[in-house]
């Protein structure tokens, strides 16, 4: 019983101790539990705060993705836009007909442009209207309209100074007289310029209220406008030089028909002098024989004696009468040739050979002049076809001349070579004599024609030779010409074609 009553009093006394111990823990796990709240509370305010701020970014998000789509949708029509111009573009600019180009619009995809109304009018010359394009219009609008676009001055006005008009930038009675006229909210004209004149005009429009005109759309629609009067004028400037084209060939047709009749004159005639000459000379040549052979037999005395002063006039009776019959073959070699009635015997010959032989021929007229003649034959000078006794005639005549128009002591060069390609033959015989005047160098080729000059005065001649030389290199078919300085002497060259085909003699 002692030891109970001494546990309670043990008790008792340590009793407020353990009081004071149980407070200080429940005080203590109070303090704790409180910071925790704290703690967790503080967590829960900045939960809520990202929770709001999150909230704020999604209403962005969702804001942003509306105006992205919104952009994508413009970007999207704008995009159809630019395809269906650059479709449209290619189709007119592609043909140079007018009415084509307004066929090929009409048949392109018009509405793809983004309009859902189209209308495209030109005037004609008499002031009426040509509707060229439509889109949802109707015969009835269309006069209407035109008249009104027409009469209403600052419409024209504007459209002849190359401006378009717009519903969303021009003014607001402007907007309400069109928006009523073409029957729509929204709208774009555009003038149709063609150098710089008003043809016409392109009307893009959409009933839509909702639908804004942007810059975009008026850029599409002055674009469309702008290349279809460039491809108006590229077809206007096409017909026009097609039809410069047919007239210019038409003129050359008419002037080509008038040329052709004229050298078909010029032949006739020239086949007439041709038949005129030869008809004469034969008519000349039978009594000038006659002549000459009179005044041969007087001459050798056979008939009687004739007295010395009868006998000089017999002689000056058969030199004239030589130069005559001399002029008389000419003429009549001329016209031969000419008239095609002589055919030229092609041979293969030496060109050096022959001149050689006309040197011989006409050494004594040389000597007589003491002419230093020199010969230039190129190594290995091919061979022509020619008719050997009317090229040694060329020769004769060329040499003839420059020992004629050479003083004493002077000098004649023949010069023979090749071309180049080997294809031609070029013979010249120069001389040092009294030369000739560059404007006269054609003209010496003439018949009958002789230079005025002391040589001249002096010696006869006819003035054929050169034209026969002509005649008989050109049916040989080369070419003759002369070049020269006064008093420095003459060069007279020609060509022959080194291949010739052979073609029988015959001679009428
Ligand atoms: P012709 O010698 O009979 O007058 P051609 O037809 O042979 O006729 O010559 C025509 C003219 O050309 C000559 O009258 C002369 O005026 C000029 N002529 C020709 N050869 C020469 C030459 N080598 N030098 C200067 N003049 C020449």
């Amino acid at each position: 019983m002692h030891i109970i009553s001494s546990n309670w009093e043990t008790i008792y006394r340590f009793a407020p101790v353990i009081f004071l111990i149980i407070i200080g823990i429940l005080f203590f796990l109070f303090v704790e539990r409180n910071d925790k709240v704290n703690e967790l509370r503080a967590n829960l305010k900045k939960l809520n705060n990202s929770f709001d701020e999150l909230d704020d970014q999604a209403k962005i998000i969702i804001k942003t993705d509306l105006e992205l789509n919104k952009a994508q949708e413009k970007l999207d029509k704008r995009l159809n836009g630019l395809d269906a111009l650059q479709q449209i573009s290619r189709l007119i600019s592609t043909t140079l007909d007018e009415n084509e180009i307004f066929e090929r619009m009409q048949s392109s995809h018009l509405a793809e442009l983004g309009f859902e109304r189209f209308l495209l009018l030109t005037s004609n010359k008499d002031n009426t209207v040509n509707c060229r394009v439509r889109l949802d219009f109707v015969d009835e609008e269309i006069s209407e309209i035109y008249t009104t676009i027409k009469n209403t001055a600052e419409i024209s006005a504007l459209l002849q100074k190359g401006d378009y008009i717009s519903s969303s930038k021009s003014s607001q009675e402007l907007k309400e007289l069109l928006t009523k006229l073409f029957k729509v909210n929204n709208f774009v004209l555009t003038p149709i310029l063609v150098q710089n004149e008003l043809l016409g005009f392109l009307f893009a429009g959409i009933q839509s209220n909702a639908f804004n005109i942007t810059e975009g759309d008026e850029e599409l629609v002055s674009i469309l406008s702008d290349q279809t009067g460039q491809a108006i004028d590229n077809a206007r400037l096409f017909e026009q030089s097609y039809n410069a084209k047919q007239m210019l060939e038409l003129k050359v047709q008419e002037r080509t028909k008038q040329l052709s009749q004229a050298l078909e004159d010029v032949q006739v005639i020239s086949q007439n002098k041709s038949d005129f000459i030869s008809a004469v000379s034969h008519e000349l040549r039978t009594p000038l024989t006659s002549i000459k052979g009179y005044a041969a037999i007087l001459m050798t005395g056979k008939l009687g004696t004739i007295p010395e002063k009868v006998s000089e006039r017999l002689e000056k009776i058969n030199k004239h009468s030589d130069n005559l019959v001399k002029l008389i073959n000419d003429l009549l070699d001329i016209s031969r040739i000419e008239s095609g009635r002589v055919k030229i015997k092609f041979l293969q010959h030496a060109i050096p050979s022959l001149v050689e032989n006309v040197q011989d021929i006409l050494s004594p007229q040389m000597k007589k002049k003491d002419i230093n003649f020199v010969v230039n034959v190129e190594e290995n000078c091919p061979k022509v076809m020619i008719d050997v006794s009317q090229i040694e005639r060329v020769f004769i005549n060329l040499i003839g001349n420059a020992i004629k128009f050479t003083p004493k002591n002077g000098t004649i060069t023949v010069n023979i070579s090749a071309n180049k390609n080997r294809e031609e033959l070029l013979c010249s015989v120069i001389d040092t004599g009294i030369g000739i005047q560059e404007e006269e160098a054609a003209k010496l080729f003439n018949e009958f024609y002789r230079v005025e000059n002391e040589v001249n005065q002096n010696v006869k001649g006819t003035g054929l030779g050169l034209a026969l030389a002509k005649k008989i290199v050109e049916a040989h078919s080369g070419k003759i010409w002369a070049a020269g300085q006064l008093r420095k002497g003459s060069a007279f060259h020609f060509t022959l074609p080194v291949e010739q085909k052979t073609e029988e003699a015959t001679e009428g």
